[in-house]
């Protein structure tokens, strides 16, 4: 348990290992229930000193915690490249952004959720109206390992600016990533308002049941519904990232050479393993042999090896799901135009490019999570929306078009949409992130990400007594009869 008071109960260990070569990255404690509460009791006393230091506090320490990692992003990003087996240069501009929404939450806290005036209404003109988002207290984050330092910190710096303490457990595949956060956390502002608690998913589960006021939960939908069924016991509120099934929309006004580039970096960046990455494309029929050609042309020149520009699969279990989705896809008449059935043993999957795959098969309903890809031809985007609305999840969604763009992303079902480009939204910090449906609910980064930390205190103050006294037993009929009066006045007059 990195930065606690109290030292941990248990002495059990796991280690993290390479994804790539199978080595030893660290070796982590698995923090028993008794630890996960120790941290929790000690994050409820460091909130208080938290929450004393002010907004204007709050912001100067986060900016020395933001320093210090942009001075040490390289030393963050080869430790999470060797945790998740992600190229190097993408565990940079994962650190980057990460950064970016630690930066925009510390400066824009203030703004958005101290006190602010709030119209009284006519008939309570008499009162001063206000609200200030407060922070819960503490919260617990338990995050995934395929984005081990974007995904978690899109809770935690929001959580943090919010005025909260924070304990985090990170996946059991990215502990070392956790620590380091705490680590620097607690060398730049000298107390553990976050802590790190390490261990399988026991000691996520003890996290949801230690009393925190708010879980932030990214991970599978299958996880996410057990936090919030334990979560329900208390009450306790949650946040939930989970999967997603993107589509990516290509009208027949559309640059389709960019559309192709950005399917491909959609669907095999991280190796696939992206909760907001393109997984299904509906390409208008008037453009999709083209689309094809420059997807095929682009994906064939793509290998995942050791060293590339496609990483291992991080999880090994997680093959043998884009196994199935692979043969299941060709068993019902798909074809493979790049790529093909996932060897057995694999811990690299080559891009894979399915033709032809049936709507409701595996490959196109469920979340591969691997550098796969259906593309299916449509005869207009009335079709090609219907189809990416078609599915349980909806998280993110992408739409080429030079004209429609807007129209098209307006009817779409999805939490974020990008236009002409792919997963830009994540990286535009005032613009909240999260799904509907089997993607979850709630809200990290922008200002819905710091209020999702919050709970709003509402005060009405009254400034002159009523014209008319409502709220009181001495309330005349007369009185009533003047506020009937004054009602139908504001509220009933004209037309029907
Ligand atoms: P999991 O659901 O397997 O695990 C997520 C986290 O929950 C891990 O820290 C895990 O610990 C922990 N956990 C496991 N069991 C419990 C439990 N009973 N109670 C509390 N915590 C528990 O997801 P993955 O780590 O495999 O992440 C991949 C998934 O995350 C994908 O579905 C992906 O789409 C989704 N995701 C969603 C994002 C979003 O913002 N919407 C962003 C990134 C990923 P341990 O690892 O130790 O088992």
């Amino acid at each position: 348990m990195t930065s606690t008071d109290a030292a941990p109960t248990s002495t059990q260990t796991f280690t993290s290992l390479d994804p790539a070569s199978g080595e030893v990255v660290g070796t982590h404690p698995i923090h028993s229930a008794a630890d996960v509460a120790a941290a929790v009791a000690t994050a409820r006393k460091q909130a208080e000193w938290w929450q004393a230091l002010g907004y204007d506090g709050r912001k100067k320490a986060l900016v020395r915690w933001r320093k210090l990692i942009a001075r040490r992003m390289e030393e963050l990003a080869a430790l999470m490249a060797r945790e998740t087996g992600k190229p190097a240069g993408d565990a940079l501009l994962e650190t980057a952004l990460a950064i970016d929404h630690l930066a925009w939450a510390a400066s824009h806290a203030e703004k958005v959720l101290k006190r602010r005036s709030v119209a009284p209404g006519l008939l309570m003109v008499n009162q001063a109206a206000s609200v200030e988002y407060r922070p819960l207290g503490v919260v617990g984050v338990i995050g995934p390992w395929n984005y081990p330092v974007f995904t978690p910190m899109g809770s935690i710096a929001y959580a943090l600016a919010a005025g909260n303490a924070v304990v985090f457990k990170p996946s059991e595949f990215t502990p070392g990533v956790g620590e380091w956060l705490a680590a620097t956390f607690r060398e730049a502002i000298g107390r553990p308002v976050l802590q790190v608690v390490t261990g399988y998913g026991e000691t996520g589960a003890a996290l949801t049941t230690a009393g925190v006021d708010k879980v932030a939960f990214t991970g599978s939908t299958a996880t996410g519904k057990r936090v919030m069924a334990a979560c329900a016991q208390t009450l306790t509120p949650v946040v939930i990232e989970a999967g997603g099934k993107d589509a990516l929309l290509v009208a027949d006004d559309a640059d389709v050479a960019e559309a192709a580039d950005a399917a491909l970096w959609g669907a095999a960046a991280n190796a696939g393993q992206t909760c907001a990455g393109v997984e299904r494309v509906y390409v208008h029929e008037r453009v999709y042999d083209q689309f094809l050609d420059e997807l095929v042309a682009r994906a064939e020149r793509l290998e995942a090896r050791p060293g590339g520009q496609v990483g291992p699969i991080t999880m090994p279990s997680q093959v043998e799901i884009i196994r199935r989705h692979v043969d299941d896809a060709l068993a019902r008449g798909g074809r493979a135009l790049v790529g093909g059935p996932v060897p057995e043993g694999a811990r690299f999957v080559q891009p894979t490019v399915l033709v032809d795959v049936p709507e409701d098969s595996a490959a196109v309903q469920e979340e591969t999570f691997g550098p796969t890809v259906t593309v299916t031809r449509v005869k207009d985007m009335d079709e090609a929306i219907e189809r990416a609305n078609g599915t349980r999840y909806a998280l993110g969604s992408t739409v080429f078009s030079k004209d429609q763009g807007m129209a098209i992303a307006q009817r779409l079902r999805a939490g974020m949409t990008a236009i002409n480009g792919v997963i830009s939204f994540a990286a535009i910090p005032t613009l909240p992130f999260g799904g509907v449906g089997d993607s979850g609910f709630g809200r990290i980064h922008g200002p819905d990400g710091l209020r999702e930390f919050t709970y709003p205190h509402a005060i009405a103050r009254q400034r002159f007594k009523p014209a008319i006294a409502l709220t009181t037993f001495r309330r005349t009929a007369k009185e009533e009869q003047q506020l009937t009066k004054v009602v139908r006045g504001l509220y009933g007059r004209g037309k029907r």
